[in-house]
């Protein structure tokens, strides 16, 4: 305003005609303008400090919050990378990073799932067990073992596709989700995992070998759910475990039969020795020279409740397999100690002796072995009138503490045999470095000579050694006379078998057609 006035008063005052009133007006007028214009330029100036304080003020601002949001953003991705990381550590092996049995399941729980809505697809389950873990962990420690542990994860996920889920359920235990199978792929893996298994390991400076047995079980709608499967893959590994290692098999419904019918038989097993089920028949055996009676073998039956009288070879298997066998071996060595304690005062059996037949677990278990010997030495009788029998197998696993333990059960002051000669191995060690008084001819070997000579010097020589290395030979199965005269001829001591006389229940005479096949 004071800029468009200013040409105007300047025309005033250069006027002449000018009152001094109005040259003091038109002075004052000119002093309000400057002062009009200072005001302005002030009030700008106030402006500009403004704006620029308010621009540091948002300025400032803008980076508080720039910085908050920046390190949300850190917290919410540290967050989501320790979820992620309890989320692994719930679903995979600490040691081997691969998944472990909750995510396996979860996995397996979903193709089977998938399978019910569509049939064509087909998956398999891959149940790995390998050779020698246990061995790597005693003798070169826990850090060697959990070495062979990563190496064998390394080695099978080399061998199976992306898509396939490969887990560790625990020890030595993995197994494998073959996911959209081809006709042939469960093979090709089982064979690419065998091949490479068995290549060699070095650990800690050493070189080790191992094997894996396979069991696949393929995929069936009839499965509801990931445990069943599973099941019957390991069953299908058992499988291939004892047909002997590094091999595959897959499971059929044979299998599944047996495995209820053993399960079924191990329950059965555990009720028979409550409701005290078993029973002993005696099995005369004589001096083939005078046919005196010199003792008995005790012969384990089964009195089972519908199918009637069992003997050992339709039980023990799995009573060994299971470990009960130590169960219902007790119960035998306490039954004939009772006889043995009955006898005593006969005039009949006075010094008879009755022989049992043991598994090796008696030797290997130390506790076991002190629990026998303990039960044997507060009988009142002589404990040389007690044989106990072990087989070869006892020596097979552990021959060293089994000899041990053997040697510690004669100088309980028992007597000891050797079963089943000449079925097996047969080693000659077993006739001069094992404490055996006795060594039990093998029915099958003495079946041979009832149409044939060829093996008779065989057990005139094993007679003649006895001499040497003090043990008598006692004939297993003899069925009829011609046998029994050529044994006799060639000079064995003892002998036992349906032609003698057949295994009975002390007190009765009769036997049954069952007890013909164990005598
Ligand atoms: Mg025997």
């Amino acid at each position: 305003m004071g800029t468009l006035m200013e040409p105007r008063i300047n025309e005033l005052e250069c006027a002449q005609d000018l009152s001094s009133e109005v040259r003091s007006l038109l002075k004052d007028l000119h002093l309000a303008n400057e002062l009009l214009e200072l005001e302005k330029a002030h009030c700008d100036a106030v402006k500009q400090k403004h704006r620029l304080e308010l621009e540091a003020l948002v300025g400032e601002r803008t980076q508080e919050l720039q910085a908050a949001n920046l390190n949300l953003r850190m917290q919410i991705a540290e967050r989501r990378k320790a979820e992620q990381q309890l989320y692994f550590e719930a679903h995979h092996d600490a040691l081997t990073k691969l998944p472990n049995r909750a995510m396996f399941s979860d996995r397996l729980g979903y193709a089977i799932r998938h399978l019910k809505r569509h049939p064509n697809q087909r998956f398999a389950v891959l149940f790995i067990d390998l050779d020698r873990f246990k061995m790597i962990n005693d003798t070169l420690g826990h850090h060697a073992g959990d070495l062979f542990l990563i190496e064998i994860a390394n080695r099978l996920r080399a061998c199976v596709r992306d898509n396939d889920v490969l887990a560790r359920l625990g020890g030595d235990e993995f197994v494998i989700l073959l996911d959209s199978l081809e006709s042939d792929d469960a093979e090709e893996v089982a064979s690419r995992i065998i091949a490479s298994i068995e290549q060699p390991y070095t650990l800690e400076g050493n070189t080790l070998y191992s094997n894996a047995s396979i069991g696949i079980a393929l995929c069936h709608r009839h499965y509801k759910n990931s445990d069943e499967i599973l099941r019957d893959a390991d069953a299908a590994m058992y499988q291939a475990k004892s047909l002997g290692r590094g091999r595959y098999v897959f499971f059929d419904d044979s299998m599944r039969e047996k495995l209820i019918a053993t399960m079924t038989l191990e329950q059965e097993l555990r009720v028979a020795i409550e409701k005290q089920q078993f029973e002993l028949h005696y099995q005369q055996i004589s001096d083939l020279h005078s046919a005196k009676i010199i003792g008995f073998e005790a012969l384990l039956r089964w009195n089972h409740p519908t199918k009637g009288l069992l003997t050992p070879s339709e039980f023990l298997y799995l009573a060994e397999e299971t470990g009960i066998i130590l169960l219902i071996e007790t119960w035998v060595v306490a039954e004939v100690s009772r006889q043995l304690q009955l006898w005593h005062n006969s005039d009949e059996f006075q010094h008879a002796f009755i022989a049992i037949n043991l598994s090796g677990r008696h030797l290997t278990q130390a506790n076991q072995l002190n629990k026998l010997i303990a039960l044997i030495k507060k009988q009142a009788f002589e404990p040389q009138r007690l044989i106990l029998e072990f087989n070869e197998s006892a020596f097979c696993n552990h021959g060293e503490i089994a000899l041990k333990g053997l040697r510690k059960l004669k100088s309980a002051g028992v007597k000891l045999a050797l079963d089943d000669y000449a079925s097996g191995v047969s080693s000659f060690s077993f006739l001069h470095s094992y404490p055996f008084e006795f060594i039990k001819l093998d029915r099958g070997f003495i079946k041979t000579l009832k149409s044939s000579d060829k093996n008779l010097p065989l057990v005139k020589a094993l007679h003649d050694l006895g001499e040497q290395y003090g043990y008598r030979l006692v004939a297993e199965g003899i069925e009829s006379e011609v046998v029994m005269q050529k044994l006799h001829s060639v000079g064995c001591d003892f002998g036992q078998g349906y032609h003698i006389s057949k295994p009975k229940k002390l007190g009765s005479s009769v036997s049954t057609e069952q007890d013909k096949s164990c005598a």
